[in-house]
């Protein structure tokens, strides 16, 4: 069968990105720049994700996928490339007929809610788990799992604080659900820490399997093929959460890293008297959502939970871990940098650079200090 070539799908092709915006239906909520829009997506109204490049004709939410501004029109009429055409360069405009489109808005609509509820249901089992393995641990004094911490910061043994946060299980399976089937690819000594929402309500675990012959003193941890796994685990709903290495009690001044145990050397170290000691579980959670790509600084203030310090808190200090891929490691804690000085204007945010081997203690100055 011989293809006739179609030439609206070349005068389609040659329409900038401001033609098709005008044709199409106004989007909700999307904010344009110059160059770029930004906002909810028209499809699947993921706040955050979506992005318009006025410039490049290129179209993007992180759930949907992208394309160009063909592919747009596809997405807003939820249509197919042939009927994108036909609206595009079509003689009688829009030819999908408003009762279908109505239709198949419905359909989407009934599947958001519905994945919007399985979520909630399986975040609230994730969290009952969560409290399960708490319930289950032991006390952390005089075991293992202190001793794992004071293998990996030296000197934190003689830190004189109670460390509540912290708990042991002598032998905890590591399931890991591989093609719809739980497989146990390990057992052992764990480390648990407690993830307190910014409420208090402990709503995670953050587990670490031990392994003290290792040179990182954790457990190797494999799937079946041979790949490796992270020995650090979280379960449960760590969102905005932190673990709370100092206790509860809050004063003026913070200081957060990504891990236990960056933020344990930091306070090992004596680096800020008086500050409390907060590690922010990892650096998506440190970051919240954010506006733009991978490698964007701009919180989202409308993105959910986010990790904040307390507004008691006017001096924040993040440390930057030397193991993280750089630039997005950067991004994601000027996000929370910025989250938190927008929240409390009167509170200042810093990031310090941690490089191997070095010492917190020359890193961390107050403005002023040599
Ligand atoms: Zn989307």
């Amino acid at each position: 069968m011989a293809l006739v070539h179609d030439p609206r799908i070349d005068d389609a092709r040659d329409r900038s990105m401001r033609e098709v915006l005008d044709k199409l239906p106004p989007l909700a909520g999307v904010k344009f720049g110059k160059r770029e829009g930004v906002g909810p997506c028209p499809k699947c109204g993921g706040d955050d994700r979506f992005s318009i490049n006025l410039k490049t004709r290129v179209y993007n939410c992180r759930s949907c996928g992208g394309g160009d501004h063909i592919g747009l029109v596809r997405l807003v009429l939820d249509c197919d490339f042939m009927e994108a055409i036909e609206f595009l360069e079509g003689e009688r405009g829009v030819e999908i007929d408003p009762a279908e489109r109505e239709r198949r808005r419905k359909v989407r609509e009934d599947q958001k809610e519905k994945d919007e509820a399985d979520e909630a249901q399986y975040r609230a089992w994730a969290i009952r788990d969560a409290i399960s393995i708490w319930q289950a641990c032991q006390p952390f004094r005089g075991t293992l799992a202190e001793e794992y911490l004071a293998f990996r910061v030296p000197g934190f043994e003689f830190l004189p604080l109670a460390f509540m946060c912290f708990r042991f299980i002598p032998d905890l399976p590591y399931v890991k659900r591989i093609k719809k089937r739980n497989h146990t690819l390990h057992s052992g000594p764990v480390l648990v820490a407690a993830v307190q929402a910014p409420d208090g309500m402990m709503r995670a675990v953050h587990r670490t399997w031990i392994d003290l012959d290792q040179p990182s003193g954790k457990a190797q941890i494999f799937t079946p093929d041979g790949k490796p796994l992270p020995s650090k685990v979280v379960r449960g709903s760590k969102q905005g959460g932190a673990i709370r290495l100092t206790g509860n009690a809050c004063g003026s001044s913070m200081v957060s890293g990504e891990g236990i145990e960056t933020t344990l050397t930091a306070l090992v170290g004596g680096v800020l008297p008086g500050a409390s000691y907060w590690a922010g579980v990892d650096l998506g959670n440190m970051s919240g959502k954010r506006v733009g790509g991978k490698f964007s600084d701009e919180p989202d203030m409308d993105g959910g939970p986010s990790f904040v310090p307390p507004c008691t808190v006017d001096d924040f200090w993040l440390i930057k871990d030397g193991d993280s891929e750089p630039r997005e490691t950067q991004a994601k804690l000027t996000a929370c940098a910025k989250r938190a000085m927008r929240i409390n204007p009167g509170l200042s945010a810093h990031i310090v650079p941690t490089v191997p081997g070095g010492d917190l203690n020359t890193m961390i100055k107050r403005p002023g200090e040599q």
